[in-house]
């Protein structure tokens, strides 16, 4: 699915949520009518209030002001009313309020009087949306085949791959090597082992995060562009349990972004299972991110690194 098409479908969705939270409200206020009829009388009582007011002012625009201040005087008195009779039932004095998932944007997904901004809520979810639905459910390790590589001795190097991986998977969220780093040239299997870490580990049921490298860039940018603290993308980086990052190395440097923010990332993800596959080799990593960046990736303690260059397929670890 495109971005626009994810906008579309997120807002059916958020549409659907409106008309559940107004329902379950209806419901609400049928049951406490049901058990205090005075409740549904005040309540009427309240809602043709305001069309008869309209008319008032209408015939008198002169006392619109009176009239308004009387309307609101004996508005709030019912509610009063209202409040004092669901206290009655037991009943909270927010009882008859529409819930919304989201209060800041009603379950529209947008804020400010134009609608012009995306919600918060809504910017996390399309987010979510967007990066769950890169993994590719075909990527599993049932379906890799070594057997399409030439020569024996690198299909056994690749299933060497395969088998780390695996095990990777299936020992999350234990494992003593949480970093695992896959090197080597496109087309040697990294993303679809990759894809099939992410895969095994939400059939075990945890959550992973799987962005390509790119995804993981304009995640940090609109985190450091956004005035508020409230861009979700970069904390559900650090925090999610297992983060996947599919071709480092693509994405563009951007000064004071890239470089710090991928260091700080890597910072707080010290100990959290991270999977990084890139085309880059060691050497180029540390040009182009630098050394400090390099030795958080292979920490000789928590990282293990496989690499798949070529014809000749090498698988080290870093221990
Ligand atoms: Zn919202």
């Amino acid at each position: 699915m495109t971005r626009s098409q994810q906008i579309v479908a997120l807002l059916d969705e958020y549409a659907r949520r409106r008309r559940a939270a107004q329902q379950e409200q209806q419901q609400r206020i049928r049951l406490a009518a049901e058990r205090d009829p005075m409740i549904a009388q005040l309540q009427e009582r309240i809602a043709g209030r305001f069309p008869r007011q309209a008319r008032l002012i209408l015939a008198d625009p002169g006392r619109s002001a009176a009239i308004a201040g009387q309307l609101k005087e004996d508005t709030l008195k019912d509610l009063a009313a209202i409040t004092g009779r669901l206290a009655g039932l037991g009943l909270p004095p927010d009882y008859l309020d529409i819930r919304y998932t989201c209060d800041k944007c009603q379950d529209t997904g947008y804020i400010g009087e134009e609608r012009a901004r995306f919600c918060p809520c809504f910017e996390a979810e399309l987010a979510r949306a967007q990066w769950g639905s890169r993994v590719r459910e075909a990527h599993s390790f049932e379906a890799f085949d070594p057997s399409i590589f030439p020569g024996e001795a690198q299909r056994q190097r690749t299933e060497r791959a395969r088998a780390l991986c695996e095990r990777y998977a299936q020992e999350f969220p234990s494992g003593s090597h949480p970093f695992l780093l896959l090197t080597g040239n496109t087309g040697l299997g990294k993303t679809f082992l990759l894809d099939a870490i992410a895969n095994r580990v939400q059939q075990r049921g945890h959550p992973a995060l799987r962005l390509t490298a790119f995804q993981m860039l304009s995640g940090m940018r609109a985190f450091h562009l956004s005035e508020t603290v409230e861009d979700a993308s970069l904390s559900q980086m650090i925090s999610c349990p297992l983060l996947l990052i599919d071709d480092l190395g693509t994405e563009p440097m951007l000064r004071n972004i890239t470089v710090e923010y991928l260091f700080l990332l890597l910072s707080e993800r010290a100990g959290r299972h991270t999977v990084i596959a890139t085309n880059l080799s060691l050497p180029q990593i540390g040009e182009r991110y630098g050394e400090r960046i390099v030795s958080r990736l292979v920490d000789t303690v928590s990282s293990q690194v496989i690499g798949l260059t070529g014809e000749d397929l090498r698988i080290r670890r870093c221990t």
